[in-house]
């Protein structure tokens, strides 16, 4: 008997192997150097061609820098279900963002018929908006950085990593990806990346392939309110340009910055609840410094890519700051929706080649929070919006106009100052040197007292962190949707407006464009079952 059929080849799990960075790394030196170090059974080393990369990682500590892979048995790539043409009464999807796309590309892979309506554009003429947003300051309400095609994930970092614990659902999601035009590279990343220059042809391809099995997306669509049959449910929706579109359900896929959208669902009979969300600024560094403090004397090696990190404080009580979509290699980039407001965020190119390393360094804000300021007596679930709102404003008049963001080096934040002059920036519309830390305390919450206590911690974990070319930009207000549209836990229903569904990060449910595009995919499969239901009963 040969030596290679001693091992139960089904009985081998994955292979977990660490290598240096200036070793071998494709597949043939990889199970060689797993069977020199007994990492492969001995029987399985005939078997080779049974194996495959699952996963690539690089792990940095302390100045050690190795790529950690994970091999297994190849897998026969189990066959997608293709959507299929589609049929019958439509579901009516309100946002072209992951979770509408996908929510129309799993009723498609179960032959339900969906349109599609989106307030933005198609990717290509959203950019030209975009330039005229980071070169002129001109805020387009319908289209930016948060509305159009491919919705908030469009022009964004891109990466595609999600706390979610579900794997098959988190690989389904990357295989679409894939399938449309993604890099076949974020199967095996274990912080997959697709970047700004690559997602919007992902985008165009998932929408291409949509209208060829019949579901339609419809641009410029901004839908203003919901129709509900005599029995009170939300059968459909009506467009500003007075269009109506009707159906069996609605799918409400609105993204967070859709504060408009919370009001039609509001004025239709859906319940809104407040939840925590969380604001704080940016901060943003040289890469080659976060490159040194995260890969020491390796910084620069081919093998690695720009450097990410992340940092969290909790204090005793419970009330820290945190990293939040830090992106490195990348851009600050303003994503206002409303004249008058200043919000940034981070974005990057699949080659993350910028000089910048920025992040979100937030503060949670609780429903205590709100309370306390009066603002959920006074408005109720819209409480946190209108705090949203005060910051942006605040961060906008600091600014000066035209979309300038006011910033503070991290070492003047820390002493409670503001700073005379800021160092240079990929913030494209400028900054003014200013007094962030005030900024933050327009809001009555001690936003900036957190995270001036954080960064003294952080500098200390990240030797240089808070140092003189660190700057604080303001404001990111934006990090999740602080409004929840509750839905029945099986249906997925308003349990006040049957019909409607909410969904993604909009209504409370993703955070992040895999969890917003997995949460789509949920709902489309509760809309088909509810309509499966509702066949067996008539
Ligand atoms: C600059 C930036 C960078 C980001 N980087 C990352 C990242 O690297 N990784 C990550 O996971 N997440 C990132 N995010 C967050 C991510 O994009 C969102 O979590 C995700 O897109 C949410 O998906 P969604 O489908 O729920 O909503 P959205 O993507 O917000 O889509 C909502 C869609 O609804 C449309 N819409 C709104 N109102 C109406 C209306 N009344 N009528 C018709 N259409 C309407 C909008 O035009 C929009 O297209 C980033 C966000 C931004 C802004």
């Amino acid at each position: 008997m040969s030596p290679d059929r001693s091992v139960d080849l089904a009985l081998v799990l994955d292979l977990a192997l660490d290598v240096e960075l200036d070793e071998r790394d494709d597949l043939d030196a990889l199970l060689d150097k797993a069977a020199r170090t007994g990492v492969l059974p001995k029987g399985a080393a005939g078997a080779r061609d049974r194996f495959e990369i699952k996963s690539r990682a690089v792990d940095a500590r302390r100045g050690r820098v190795r790529l950690h892979y994970v091999l297994g048995q190849r897998e026969s790539a189990a066959a997608q279900v293709a959507p299929r043409q589609v049929a019958g009464l439509p579901v009516i999807i309100v946002g072209a963002g992951p979770a509408g796309l996908f929510c129309a590309y799993e009723l498609a892979r179960a032959g339900v018929a969906a349109i599609v309506l989106d307030r933005g554009k198609q990717v290509q003429a959203r950019r030209r908006d975009l330039k005229g947003l980071t070169q002129h300051g001109i805020v387009d309400p319908d289209s930016n950085y948060c509305f159009g095609e491919g919705g908030a994930g469009t022009y964004s970092d891109g990466k595609l990593y999600t706390r979610s614990h579900k794997r098959g659902d988190v690989r389904d999601v990357i295989e679409i990806l894939v399938e449309h035009g993604a890099p076949p590279e974020i199967l095996v990343d274990a912080r997959p990346h697709i970047g700004s220059n690559r997602l919007p042809k992902v985008v165009t391809a998932l929408r291409e392939h949509l209208a060829q099995v019949g579901v339609p997306v419809h641009f410029g669509a901004r839908v203003t309110e919901l129709v509900r049959d005599a029995k009170g449910h939300a059968i459909g929706v009506r467009t500003a340009a007075g269009e109506e579109f009707v159906g069996r359900a609605v799918v409400v896929a609105s993204g967070h910055s859709a504060t408009d959208m919370l009001e039609v669902q509001a004025r239709a009979g859906a319940r809104l609840e407040a939840k925590p969300f969380a604001m704080g600024v940016r901060i943003e560094h040289p890469q080659a410094m976060i490159d040194r403090i995260q890969y020491g004397k390796h910084a620069g090696h081919p093998k690695l890519r720009a450097a990410p990190y992340r940092v969290a404080y909790t204090p005793a009580d419970g009330r820290g700051a945190y990293s939040f979509c830090m992106c490195p290699g990348g851009w600050i980039v303003p994503a206002a929706t409303e004249a008058g407001g200043l919000v940034v965020n981070g974005m990057s190119l699949s080659r993350r080649d910028s000089p910048y390393a920025n992040s979100g360094l937030v503060v949670a804000v609780e429903l205590a929070d709100l309370e306390r300021l009066g603002l959920t007596a006074q408005l109720g679930p819209m409480a946190g919006v209108e705090l949203q709102r005060r910051l942006e404003r605040a961060g906008f008049a600091a600014g000066g106009g035209g979309l300038r963001a006011p910033a503070t080096r991290a070492t003047d934040f820390v002493q409670g100052r503001g700073s005379s002059t800021v160092p240079a920036s990929s913030y494209e519309p400028g900054l003014v040197a200013a007094d962030l830390g005030a900024v933050l305390d327009t809001t009555a919450l001690p936003l900036a007292a957190r995270l001036r206590e954080a960064l003294v911690v952080f500098d200390r974990q990240l030797r240089g962190y808070a140092s003189e070319n660190a700057v604080l930009i303001g404001v990111e207000s934006r990090t999740s949707s602080p409004v929840r549209v509750p839905r029945d836990a099986s249906s997925l229903q308003s349990p006040t407006l049957p019909g409607l569904y909410p969904c993604g990060e909009g209504a409370g449910y993703a955070g992040g464009i895999v969890s917003a595009a997995m949460d789509g995919m949920r709902v489309a499969r509760a809309v088909v079952a509810a309509g499966s239901r509702a066949g067996e009963a008539a």
